[in-house]
């Protein structure tokens, strides 16, 4: 029952700890499943977006070759009027392309020459042109978002070095890009409420983002620690998850560097945002789960409350069993033992006696009984008093328990203040032997007794054996033989024994 009650409280405890385990990990696995999908959804996204963006500076690019090409030739009034017309008619191929121009060493705009062009006609102040004054590359320089004067759209320029044949600046050939227009695409793609698409240089420069702000135009992310530690770290492509320094809105990002030009394109969406399905499921799940464990753990309880209960009234049982076991032994005790002496009671007696007899008669062996009675008995109790004489019964009892040894002799009270020793596998002078050592130990027990002769307290014996052979009464006999021999024993002085 307590191997029952152990097994119900393992498994109660297994099966509330797996399950719990598992749905824990399943939910996590979940949650790293969805993490792992969005993440890819997002590089696919942001490779798309790369190609785009990358198409556009190409395509910039090459209409700045063909200006470039058409400078060569000289920059007279009629080679400027030839390009302008050149440009105005590729102008319209690139939707994001709002103009093209070309700027001499100084800052001043040749290119186009029509006076209805708003623009101001110094950029020696602009990114574009102290960039590629200060550096003899021949590559494309993109720019961070800039208004051509206060109040106009924003715009990206794309830029290239011009210089002369011995190398130096000449000025710049620039190509400007509406981004309204190069967003406009964005717009179209579901990034949730708070996703967001970007566009950055790889030295940190924020080219624009979706969904626009004022705040963010020309902003430099190269002094930010996530773009040093993320940006920088990236070879092709990668993802992470931070919360942005810009809205400090927790988001998962995915980026992806260009392949022909230094611009990384980010894709992040609202980790939260993103994770609302598969929170809203992982809540299901733990009802459900936290359910099925409360029903679990009450029926597992109650079958253990009930074990218990069972365990308890089994070892009460037990105990009350032992209990009676333990009053029966007493009982038996206290009906087989004479409770003044200690010694075996009449009735004992009887029973030990009938054994004994029948077995010296199957064995063929003698068996001697010995009667003692003690001598002026009721004189003691008279002088001395009722309990007086009860103690000396007591010691004298003990005296004869004491120097009786041999298994299967029985001392036993044969009634008032007479003792009887069965002594099986003995002959009558043996029995004598022992009856006249046992008086001697009653007399050197010294017990004062002034209304005896004796001076002290003694007994008489008297011996009688059966030697194996029955009769009908032979027990009657035997008691008889004894008693007829103390009485000799009482008449011929007493203190005595007499077979
Ligand atoms: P005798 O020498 O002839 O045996 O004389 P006696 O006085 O011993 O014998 P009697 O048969 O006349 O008296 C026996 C006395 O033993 C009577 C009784 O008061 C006393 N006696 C018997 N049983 C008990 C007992 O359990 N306790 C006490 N204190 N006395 C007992
Ligand atoms: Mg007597
Ligand atoms: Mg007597």
């Amino acid at each position: 029952m307590k191997r029952d009650l152990r097994l119900a409280k393992f498994l109660l405890l297994t099966v509330v700890v797996s399950v719990s385990c598992a749905t824990i990990w399943q939910i996590w696995a979940t949650r790293q499943r969805t993490l792992n999908e969005i993440n890819t959804n997002s590089l696919n996204l942001a490779q798309a977006l790369s190609t785009y963006a990358e198409g556009i500076f190409s395509q910039s690019a090459m209409l700045l070759s063909v200006v470039e090409n058409l400078e060569a030739e000289g920059r007279a009034p009629k080679n400027l009027q030839r390009m302008q017309s050149l440009v105005s008619h590729r102008e319209g191929l690139l939707d994001q392309l709002d103009s093209v121009f070309i700027v001499d060493a100084r800052g001043h705009r040749l290119m186009p020459t029509h006076s209805e062009d708003p623009r101001p006609t110094d950029s020696s102040k602009n990114a574009y042109f102290v960039h590629h004054r200060d550096n003899a590359t021949h590559d494309i320089f993109i720019s961070s978002a800039v208004r051509s004067r206060p109040g106009s759209e924003w715009e990206l320029t794309v830029s290239r070095r011009l210089q002369d044949s011995d190398g130096n600046f000449a000025g710049v050939v620039v190509a400007t890009l509406d981004i309204g227009d190069f967003l406009q695409p964005f717009g179209t793609i579901d990034i949730g409420k708070s996703g967001a698409i970007s566009l950055t240089t790889t030295d940190g420069q924020l080219l624009l983002r979706y969904p626009s702000r004022v705040e963010d135009m020309g902003r430099n992310l190269s002094g930010s620690l996530n773009f040093r530690r993320y940006y920088s770290e990236i070879a092709t492509r990668g993802t992470a998850s931070f919360r942005s320094q810009l809205d400090g809105t927790h988001r998962l990002y995915a980026f992806r560097k260009g392949d022909h030009y230094p611009i990384v394109t980010t894709v992040a969406l609202g980790r939260d945002e993103m994770l609302s399905a598969w929170r809203h499921q992982s809540l299901l799940t733990l009802c459900v789960v936290g359910a099925l464990l409360a029903a679990v753990t009450t029926a597992g309880l109650r079958l253990i409350v009930n074990i218990n209960g069972r365990v308890s009234a089994e070892s009460s049982l037990v105990a009350a069993r032992e209990e009676l076991l333990q009053a029966n032994r007493r009982l038996e005790v206290l009906a087989s033992q004479d409770s003044l002496t200690g010694l075996a009671n009449r009735r004992v007696f009887e029973q030990a006696l009938e054994l004994e007899a029948r077995r010296a008669e199957r064995e063929n062996t003698p068996l001697s009984l010995l009667l003692f009675d003690l001598d002026y008995f009721k004189r003691f109790n008279d002088t001395y008093g009722h309990v007086a004489g009860d103690q000396c019964l007591k010691i004298v009892s003990d005296t004869l328990a004491y120097n009786v040894h041999r298994p299967g002799d029985l001392v036993a009270r044969y009634g008032g203040e007479e003792l009887a020793i069965i002594l099986p596998h003995t002959e009558l002078k043996g029995a004598c032997e022992l009856a006249n050592a046992l008086l001697d130990r009653i007399r050197s027990l010294n017990i004062p007794h002034s209304a005896s002769p004796h001076g002290r307290v003694t007994a008489s014996a008297g011996a009688a054996t059966l030697n194996g052979m029955s009769s009908a009464n032979w027990k009657l006999q035997l008691i008889e033989a004894a008693d007829r021999s103390l009485y000799k024993a009482k008449e011929s002085g007493r203190d005595k024994a007499m077979g």
